[in-house]
């Protein structure tokens, strides 16, 4: 069954929103495959957002990911991957729907609450990077 990575970034933790994120997805009718509270550290955060190592906003970025603690997960379902993204928002929480988690949570770019995996590439990669097998059922 396909799998996505989902966490909830050191804002979501900060401001108590885990609880309400980890329903909607539970409503859903996704599958929880692992999840934990965790410190990231830096090299990971790097790597974790390779994609954007030339980007004008890189360094924010990783500062932001590592300043508290995220909550990362696997949740796992049909269409998991772009059905997420969907129920997560644009980016832009300016450009988020309403009922979306960045649409009724997030306020600016950089602090938007959540990050899904964009793509089955992407989603085998950030799995691999933040949980070992035995930590998903
Ligand atoms: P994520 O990867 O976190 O799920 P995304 O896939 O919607 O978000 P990306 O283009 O991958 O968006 O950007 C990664 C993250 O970088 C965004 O979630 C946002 O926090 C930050 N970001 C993106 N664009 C900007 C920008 N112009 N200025 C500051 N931060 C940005
Ligand atoms: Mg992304």
């Amino acid at each position: 069954m396909e799998k996505t990575f989902i966490m909830v970034k050191p804002d979501g933790v900060q401001r108590n929103l885990v609880g309400d994120i980890v329903s909607r997805f539970e409503k859903k009718g996704f599958k929880l495959a692992g999840a934990k509270l965790m410190q990231i550290p830096n090299a990971l955060a790097e790597e974790h957002y390779g994609e954007h190592k030339e980007k004008p906003f890189f360094g924010e970025l990783v500062e932001f990911i590592t300043s508290g603690p995220v909550f990362a997960m696997v949740w796992e379902g049909e269409n998991v991957i772009a059905t997420a993204r969907q129920m997560m928002g644009q980016t832009k929480p300016s450009e988020a729907m309403p009922g979306t988690i960045r649409g009724d949570f997030g306020l600016t770019v950089g602090k938007n609450v959540v990050h899904g995996s964009d793509s089955p590439d992407s989603a085998e990669r950030e799995i691999n990077l933040f949980f070992n097998q035995d930590e998903l059922v």
